[in-house]
């Protein structure tokens, strides 16, 4: 007799606000002030947590990195 209970394993679909990991540009000042802002939402245990917030952040701060790097050669 199959088990009823025996639940198909959890799909996990593609999360949309899959945490980015921001990289900032070294010594950029537009970066390390988004980088301050991505520090103050993505901490989970503040108040201003905002996972949305976070992935737009860092989101934003790697397309400013790709300019840095267009501009000047990676350190
Ligand atoms: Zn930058």
């Amino acid at each position: 007799m199959p088990n009823r209970n025996q639940l198909p394993h959890e799909v996990h679909l593609t999360d949309p606000l899959k945490s980015i990991t921001p990289r900032p540009y070294p010594k950029c000042d537009v970066c390390s002030a988004l980088l301050k802002e991505w520090l103050a939402v993505s901490e989970p245990a503040s108040t201003s947590f905002d996972r949305a917030e976070c992935s737009r952040i860092a989101a934003e701060i790697n397309e400013h990195r790709r300019k840095d790097e267009r501009r000047a050669p990676a350190m």
